[in-house]
């Protein structure tokens, strides 16, 4: 069944990896009926607002955005697109697998995780002030409620089992901020009992940085507060071989949002030799959310085969191919 997604070309690199990302997706048959709209610098230039109604608008209607990457200029009104998008959907789930691709140039081969990080409470409220008139104090809130907690255990223990993954380790640092993220630690070890068929153990957040990095593969599904969240998440995307294959997946209860984790990268921009993949992993993502789940597994398979024989890479994967030519590589595979 065609299925109609909400498509935002971006900036920077944006539209390259998005044109590149939607040839391999028609090439997989992924039969989606895209509906283009404008965020960021694009949308400025075009409507002179940089969040239109339109877009908004678009994704209520489809609950689903393939987005790539925005530029939120200064003092235009937002501190982040990305945030505005997240707050206005409520979208508090962020998922962002970590799986070693042969051939990527990390440092590791077995890793296959998942990361959920909580995107709507914690210490991202940016609630904070200087409190001294001379500017040399500062304070900052964090806040957890229970709901929010047991809304991203569940949702990462729905997420284990749909994925058949084995175990869900929660990340805390219970011992020193008993509060906020100890209430984490206690709703997320209630909520554990629910789900008897997954192994539930508990980690403060820096032994899990060290274990991240000297046994990755004990890891499975991770589930934190949003600040640990946004720390980890970035050092499993170092796992596996950096910016240029870390997608992300925004979820909430109704509208879910799919993109890769890096910038605009105006470095580049322009030069035609962007690494579509981790917006393509994101699409890979999207297609599991819709169900997907063959063609999920097939975009999946084409990217590490490609990856692994070096046939038309990008060069940050040690490559010398374009864009273009990646993505070439990449539909010969999933058709
Ligand atoms: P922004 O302000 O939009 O976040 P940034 O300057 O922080 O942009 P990123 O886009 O996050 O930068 O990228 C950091 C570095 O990684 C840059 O050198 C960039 O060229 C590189 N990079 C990011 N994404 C890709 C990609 N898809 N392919 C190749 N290189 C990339
Ligand atoms: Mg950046």
């Amino acid at each position: 069944m065609t299925e109609q997604i909400t498509v935002i070309r971006g900036d920077g690199i944006g539209p390259e990896i998005m044109d590149a990302s939607l040839r391999v997706l028609d090439a997989l048959g992924a039969d989606l009926a895209v509906d283009f709209q404008l965020a960021g610098l694009a949308a400025q230039d075009e409507t002179g607002e940089l969040l239109p109604q339109a877009t908004l608008d678009s994704i209520e209607r489809t609950g689903i955005a393939l987005k790539a990457p925005l530029t939120t200029p200064v003092g235009g009104g937002f501190k982040s697109l990305n945030v505005a998008l997240r707050k206005h959907f409520d979208l508090y789930a962020n998922v962002r697998p970590a799986i070693s691709f042969r051939g990527s140039m990390s440092r590791y081969e077995n890793v296959d995780l998942i990361t959920v990080r909580e995107n709507t409470e914690g210490a991202y409220l940016g609630e904070g002030a200087f409190t001294a008139p001379d500017g040399s104090r500062a304070e900052s809130k964090m806040i957890a409620t229970r709901t929010g907690c047991e809304r991203i255990v569940r949702f990462a223990f729905e997420l284990a089992r749909r994925a058949g993954r084995k175990r869900v380790t929660v990340v805390h640092k219970a011992n020193i901020l008993k509060d906020v993220t100890g209430m984490f630690l206690s709703v997320a070890r209630e909520v554990a009992s629910d789900y008897v068929d997954i192994d539930c153990d508990d980690m403060i957040v820096d032994n899990a940085c060290m274990q991240l990095v000297m046994r990755p593969e004990r890891f499975d599904v991770i589930v934190t507060t949003n600040l640990f969240g946004d720390i980890l998440s970035d050092l499993c995307a170092g796992l596996v071989g950096g910016l240029g294959l870390a997608p992300g997946a925004n979820i909430g209860e109704k509208t879910a949002m799919f993109e890769a984790v890096h910038g605009s990268a105006p470095d580049i921009a322009g030069r035609g030799i962007a690494n579509p993949c981790a917006l393509l992993l994101a699409a890979a993502q999207m297609l599991e959310h819709m169900e997907k789940h063959d063609k999920a597994r097939r975009l999946r398979v084409a990217i590490g085969d490609a990856i692994s024989h070096g046939d038309r890479t990008t060069p940050d994967l040690g490559g010398q191919g374009t864009t273009e030519t990646f993505a070439d590589a990449l539909c010969e595979r999933v058709r």
